[in-house]
C-alpha cells in the first residue's frame, strides 16, 4: 500500500536532478543490454589492435552491404560506404535525404589503445633467455603490465616487401609473452622505488625464449633458436623487425564480472567500449534525414598525430570529396555539421575516493557520460562543448530513453586528459564529448557496465536517426 506523498516529496520530485542505475526503470534493459554485449565481446576478443578493429570492422561492413568510397561518385540516400585509411582507420557512413550543405551527424570513436610497441632493434640475448625491447604507447602505468600474459600482434614486411601478418598468443594453444618482475623475497630495494618508477620504461623487457640452439659454434644461441622458429612460421629475419609493427597486448579475452555479470572485464575498453556501439548505431541506420559519418579513428593515445590520427586531414577530405561529388558546399556542410566525440572518461572507484570530486564524477552503471569539457588546469586544451549544443544532445537522448550522465574525469587539477574533439571542432564543427564511464582504466584489464555500452548505443543511434 503505497502513502501518498508530501508536499515536499511532490516539490523534490519536481525541482531535484538525480540520476539512477540506467536499468532500474526497466529489467528487460538489463536484458537488452546483455544481449548487445555479446556482439561486444567478440568485438574485443577480434580486435586487440588498431588493426585487427579495422579489418574486423571492414568485414561487418561488408556483411552490412557498405561498399568502398569511390571519390568523385554522386551517392543517392541511402547508399552506404566506408573508406579503410592504411588498414588502421575507417570511415562509414549512410547518405541522408537531406542535401549535405545542411550538416552531417558524426559519431567518432578511437580504436587504438595502451599497449607496448616492440622497438625497431628488439630482439636481444642476456644470461640464456631472448627478450624483445618494448617502448610503451600511450599513457601507461608501467608496473600493471609485468607478470600477466602478453600476445604480439601486427605486421612485418620481408626484405623484398613481402607483408607478414603476425599474430601469437590468442589461439587455445599458442604460447604467450611475459615481461618479469622481482620477488617479494628480494623486493626490498625495487620497494624503495616511487610507484612511477616501480618499473622503468627499459625494464619493459618480454621473455620470448629460454632455449639454446643446439650448435655450441655460434653465440646467442637462445636468440638465435628464437629466430629460427619465428623464420619457419613467417619467414621472415632478424632484419624485418626494422620493417615491422609489432605491438605486445594482453592475452586475455573479454569475460562478464561480478555474481550479476553487469560488468565486462577487458582489455581495451578505451575506446572499443564506444566504437562498438557507434558502428552497430551506424549499420542500423537506414535512409537517415542526414548523412550519417562513423568514424573508428587511430592514434587518440599519442595525440591524435599521423596520417591515421584525427588530427590528419583523412575525415575532412572524405567529407570534401562526398560534397564535390554531389555538388554541395563543403564548408557549409562542416558549418551545420555536428559531432559526437566518443571517448572513455573515468568512473567514481570507491576505493580511490580521494581523485573524484563526488558530485561531477560519472558512474559505472548510471548511463553513457557526456562531458562538457575534458583538459586539465583550468580546461587547459578542452573542446568546452557550448551549452546550446549540451542541450540539444540532451533532448535527443531524453526521446530516445537513452540514459545518459554527466561529469568531469576527476577532481579539478588532480590530472585530466584530452580527446579528439578538438580536431573535429577546428573544422568548424560543433562537438559534444559523450563516452562510456571506465574502472582501471589504461590497465591491462579495464571494466565497464554493460548497461553504459549499451546505452552508449541507443545515444548514437538516436542522433542517427534525429532529423533536427
Ligand atoms: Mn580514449
Ligand atoms: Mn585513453
Amino acid at each position: 500500500m503505497s502513502k501518498e506523498k508530501t508536499e515536499g516529496q511532490k516539490l523534490a520530485e519536481e525541482l531535484l536532478y538525480t540520476r539512477p542505475h540506467a536499468g532500474e526503470a526497466d529489467a528487460a534493459l538489463n536484458r537488452a543490454a546483455d544481449d548487445f554485449c555479446v556482439g561486444y565481446k567478440a568485438f574485443l576478443d577480434n580486435g586487440k589492435t588498431e588493426r585487427d578493429v579495422t579489418s574486423y570492422t571492414v568485414k561487418l561492413l561488408e556483411q552490412a552491404g557498405y561498399v568502398p568510397f569511390v571519390p568523385g561518385t554522386a551517392y543517392a540516400a541511402g547508399a552506404k560506404v566506408y573508406l579503410n585509411n592504411r588498414g588502421k582507420s575507417v570511415i562509414a557512413a549512410t547518405i541522408g535525404k537531406k542535401p549535405l550543405a545542411e550538416g552531417v551527424h558524426m559519431n567518432i570513436a578511437h580504436t587504438d589503445a595502451p599497449r607496448l610497441d616492440v622497438k625497431p632493434n628488439p630482439l636481444y640475448e642476456s644470461s640464456e633467455l631472448a627478450l624483445l625491447k618494448t617502448h610503451y604507447y600511450g599513457g601507461v602505468r608501467k608496473y600493471q603490465w609485468v607478470a600477466t600474459p602478453l600476445a604480439l600482434h601486427g605486421v612485418m614486411y620481408k626484405a623484398d616487401g613481402t607483408q607478414v601478418n603476425v599474430c601469437i598468443g590468442e589461439e587455445e594453444g599458442d604460447p604467450v609473452f611475459c615481461i618479469t618482475d622481482l620477488l617479494p623475497h628480494l623486493g626490498a630495494e625495487q620497494n624503495e622505488r616511487k610507484l612511477s618508477e616501480g618499473i622503468k620504461g627499459e625494464e619493459l623487457n618480454i621473455v620470448v625464449g629460454s632455449l639454446p640452439y643446439a650448435d655450441k659454434e655460434v653465440k646467442d644461441r637462445v636468440k638465435l633458436l628464437a629466430l629460427k622458429l619465428l623464420n619457419e612460421k613467417y619467414g621472415v629475419t632478424e632484419r624485418d623487425f626494422i620493417t615491422a609493427e609489432l605491438e605486445a597486448v594482453p592475452a586475455f579475452k573479454a569475460r562478464d564480472v561480478g555474481f550479476d555479470r553487469a560488468l565486462i572485464g577487458a582489455y581495451g575498453h578505451d575506446d572499443r567500449v564506444d566504437a562498438y556501439p557507434a558502428l552497430v548505431a551506424e549499420m542500423e541506420t537506414k535512409l537517415p534525414a542526414y548523412t550519417t559519418v562513423c568514424v573508428l579513428t587511430d592514434k587518440e593515445e599519442i595525440g591524435s598525430e599521423g596520417v591515421t590520427g584525427l588530427n590528419s586531414m583523412y575525415v575532412f577530405h572524405f567529407l570534401q570529396q562526398l560534397c564535390a561529388a554531389a555538388g554541395q558546399d563543403a564548408i557549409l556542410c562542416f558549418q551545420h555539421s555536428k559531432c559526437l566525440s566518443a571517448d572513455v572518461t573515468a568512473a567514481f572507484d570507491p576505493t580511490f575516493p580521494s581523485a573524484f570530486e563526488a558530485q561531477n564524477s560519472t558512474y559505472v552503471g548510471k548511463g553513457v557520460a557526456i562531458s562538457k569539457y575534458t583538459g586539465s588546469r583550468g580546461k587547459g586544451g578542452a573542446n568546452d562543448a557550448p551549452a546550446e549544443l549540451v542541450s540539444y544532445f540532451t533532448r535527443i537522448f531524453d526521446a530516445a530513453g537513452a540514459a545518459w550522465q554527466i561529469g568531469e574525469l576527476g577532481r579539478v587539477d588532480q590530472g585530466g586528459g584530452g580527446t579528439v574533439a578538438k580536431y573535429v571542432a577546428s573544422h568548424d564543427i560543433d562537438t559534444m564529448d559523450v563516452g562510456v564511464p571506465v574502472l582501471s582504466m589504461h590497465s591491462p584489464y579495464e571494466l565497464v557496465a554493460k548497461i553504459d555500452v549499451y546505452m552508449a548505443y541507443k545515444a548514437f543511434k538516436a542522433f542517427n536517426d534525429c532529423a533536427e
